[in-house]
């Protein structure tokens, strides 16, 4: 197993914040004190430490039980991890399964404060609930930003790949750079379609400013030629996908795209989201590798297109900054960890550990392991 920690935003109505922030005060009080008081004395074993300073602290502090055990424990690990122990500020409080719940149906988070069990609704998108997914969190740290948002940072356990025992997975990424690019490295240009469109599509213009007979006539023979050559690649690339996972017996796992379209048509989506997903070419491409899967035995699973692109595939982080991303261009370079790759690769990462975690769990109703394919009609295109 693997503790990775999740982070979600808090939803915090105006009168809970000074709530909030009158414990998030108390716990730093405490540390603060906690640690004076083993430096004095020298001491740095959790039970000792316990014995001397739990109830001074509770006094002073107003603390509940749970809230002085996690301070004492943060004042000791934080001793062992940083050489030089810095004040303790009020933007942080560690939780355990006494002080902290979440709640997986109303997706809200119990919190226990001074003032008692607080609830709060969770801000997250299919990323986050994908792995929270069935989880019982027992540990979380609850922070405040500088822009005065609140954080929930929510521990759970991820299996890691014991050999033989964790199901394979290839992610297949569509249609960013290449038409498609894997977990494995293997990519397919998407330089000759796109050159071949676009000389269609300069006629095409042409054409169409015309609207003569002989000109439709053109038109149609044109798009079938497109056509054609689109449906040849989408059958070589899908082939290959399922050969390669054939062979080493992995599932393929895509993004789902189908919901992207729906949610994304409310607002204004980025141009490279608009051709991926309104795009019946990968629409195809899908659609081909699902008959072909079938017919090998090889299994084939859709995951929540959020952040696969902007997230690390080492240490799963998300650039902090709204609007911004680790991503540039062609390169992904990780801001937490350092982790340096080729972007879609990174995307194709994701996917294929998202896909882990549905391959593990096929019980998911409504996300999982379903056949969702969404033919567009040539006519929409
Ligand atoms: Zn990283």
């Amino acid at each position: 197993m693997q503790t990775i920690s999740v982070k979600c935003k808090l939803q915090v109505p105006v009168e809970l914040r000074s709530e909030i922030d009158r414990t998030l005060q108390g716990f730093a009080d405490a540390c603060n004190q906690i640690y004076g008081i083993a430096k004095r004395e020298n001491c740095w074993n959790t039970t000792k430490l316990h014995h001397l300073v739990y109830k001074p602290i509770r006094e002073t502090t107003g603390l509940k039980a749970n809230h002085v055990c996690q301070a004492i424990r943060r004042v000791i690990g934080n001793a062992k991890t940083v050489k030089q122990v810095h004040k303790f500020r009020p933007t942080s409080l560690s939780l355990d399964v006494r002080t902290f719940q979440y709640i997986e149906d109303l997706q809200t988070v119990g919190v226990t404060l001074m003032c008692g069990r607080v609830k709060f609704k969770l801000s997250i998108g299919n990323y986050q609930l994908a792995l929270l997914k069935g989880q019982s969190p027992t540990a979380a740290t609850l922070n405040k930003t500088k822009q005065g948002d609140y954080y929930i940072n929510i521990c759970i356990d991820l299996p890691t790949n014991p050999a033989g025992k964790t199901p394979k997975v290839i992610g297949v990424d569509l249609g960013r750079r290449d038409i498609a690019t894997t977990s494995k490295g293997d990519s397919w240009s998407g330089k000759q379609i796109q050159n071949t469109r676009d000389r269609y599509s300069k006629v095409r213009a042409n054409v169409q400013s015309k609207r003569t007979r002989s000109s439709r006539k053109l038109l149609r023979r044109l798009s079938g030629r497109e056509q054609r050559f689109q449906k040849w690649l989408n059958h070589n690339i899908s082939k290959q996908l399922v050969q390669d996972a054939k062979r080493i017996n992995a599932a393929l796992a895509f993004e789902d795209l189908t919901n992207i379209r729906e949610s994304l048509n409310q607002k204004p989506i980025r141009k490279v989201e608009r051709r991926r997903t309104n795009n019946w070419a990968f629409y195809q491409l899908r659609l081909f590798v699902g008959y072909k899967a079938n017919i090998a035995s090889v299994r084939v699973v859709f995951v929540p297109p959020a952040y696969t692109s902007q997230t690390c595939s080492r240490c799963h982080h998300v650039h902090p900054v709204k609007g911004k991303s680790y991503r540039n261009g062609k390169v992904f370079k990780c801001g937490h960890c350092g982790f340096e790759h080729d972007a879609d690769i990174n995307a194709a990462n994701n996917i294929a550990a998202l896909g882990v975690t549905f391959v593990n769990s096929p019980e998911i109703p409504g996300i999982a392991c379903q056949f969702r394919w969404t033919i567009v009609p040539l006519s929409d295109r």
